[in-house]
């Protein structure tokens, strides 16, 4: 084995640590860890795992693949999942215990037609505003008549109702009463219908950090699980410490003379001589291309530019005239507390949301759990 281009190091005390933090945020109610996406690129089985060990009871994911993956894994905690096309398997998801999603009558008949040997437990999704996944309006009337009958034959256990918030990480946002109130009013109905469900959730991490009349009875929290702000732009009672620390050798170094243009397009250049160091990661692995020229790195305790554009297999960092060596170690992003630019700088330069900078790596680098 050749040593990784590059590695991700997590850091699972930090996880259940930041998973402690906000089950405290939320006292009354269970909580659920949203590990779809490869566990926000972290890796799901062992975040899963270490997600469980801080005492979630519960495991969300979006897709059926992704539930009985956490099953091969070993996973027998409570788990739901939300995510199905025309189609799907749900015989194999509901025979390894998990609980599916409804979000309209055509669904809840898909799993009704499922050849599995249990009987299946549904969580009906309710759509309140975010006009996404979830059963709206008159959609709603009909799913709950459709999963009345089913629980009232014996056909499913009906175990929760749900729906997500469209703008949480404003919590001043007037859509936010309005689809708690929207939520409210969708469990009523399904109460009057005879379905008392034992769940109702609607709070990702933002309404579980901001909003406690959110909470119910499961708050379902992602990315502050991961030690990300929901929005970098406020600052929470809650402390959060990062879970990945990406970090790459650097595959070489070069002097080069003022007036040097760096990678395709030449859109850096050189103002003076200066040493150049190539990191050995691109967007093959998921690294934004469009953070070129305006990302920073961690390197020998300060900081280095990214400089011209991020490529598909390699980067270049302006190390000006430190001393550097192939071989040396930068820190991409990380927790910031050695100088290092975090995954919330990373999304800035690149002009997205620093889920989106975790949940794309990929390709050639490596996980190590600490
Ligand atoms: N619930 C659902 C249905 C989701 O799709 C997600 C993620 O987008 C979450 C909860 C967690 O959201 P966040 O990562 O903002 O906590």
């Amino acid at each position: 084995m050749t040593a990784p281009q590059a590695e991700a190091v997590i850091d699972l005390d930090a996880f259940r640590a930041n998973i402690a933090a906000l089950k405290a945020c939320a006292p009354q109610s269970a909580f659920m860890t949203v590990v779809k996406a490869d566990g926000y690129g972290h890796g799901a089985a062992r975040v899963a795992r270490a997600a469980r060990d801080a005492g979630s009871e519960w495991l969300g994911v979006a897709t059926l693949d992704e539930a009985l993956a956490l099953r091969r894994a070993g996973d027998r905690g409570d788990l739901l999942c939300w995510l199905a096309a025309p189609g799907a398997d749900f015989a194999a998801v509901i025979d390894a215990g998990v609980e599916v999603t409804a979000s309209s009558t055509d669904q809840l008949a898909e799993i009704l037609a499922a050849p599995a040997t249990v009987r299946p437990k549904v969580q009906l999704k309710v759509d309140t505003g975010l006009s996404r996944n979830g059963a709206f309006g008159e959609q709603w009337t009909e799913l709950v008549a459709a999963a009345t009958v089913a629980q009232m034959g014996g056909a499913v256990e009906i175990t929760g109702v749900w729906s997500h918030l469209a703008c949480a990480d404003e919590p001043g946002h007037p859509a936010n009463g309005a689809q708690e109130a929207a939520f409210n009013a969708a469990v009523d109905e399904l109460r009057a219908a005879g379905v008392e469900p034992a769940l109702r959730h609607l709070s990702n991490s933002a309404a579980t950090l901001t909003r406690p009349s959110a909470h119910f009875e499961l708050v379902r929290v992602g990315i502050a699980a991961y030690g990300i702000r929901p929005d970098p732009r406020m600052t929470y009672e809650t402390a959060l410490t990062p879970v990945m620390t990406l970090r790459a050798r650097l595959a070489a170094v070069k002097r080069v003379p003022a007036g040097a243009s760096v990678s395709y397009g030449h859109t850096w250049t050189a103002e003076r001589e200066t040493t150049l160091g190539l990191v050995p990661i691109g967007y093959g692995e998921g690294i934004l291309r469009t953070a070129s020229n305006r990302a920073e790195v961690g390197f020998a305790g300060g900081r280095a530019r990214q400089v011209g554009v991020v490529c598909m297999d390699q980067f270049v960092v302006d190390l000006g005239d430190a001393e550097a060596a192939r071989g040396d170690l930068v820190t991409v992003f990380g927790p910031g507390a050695d100088g290092e630019p975090t995954a919330e700088d990373w999304a800035e330069a690149a002009g997205t949301i620093a889920y989106e900078v975790v949940t794309r790596l990929g390709g050639r680098i490596e996980r190590t759990y600490v």
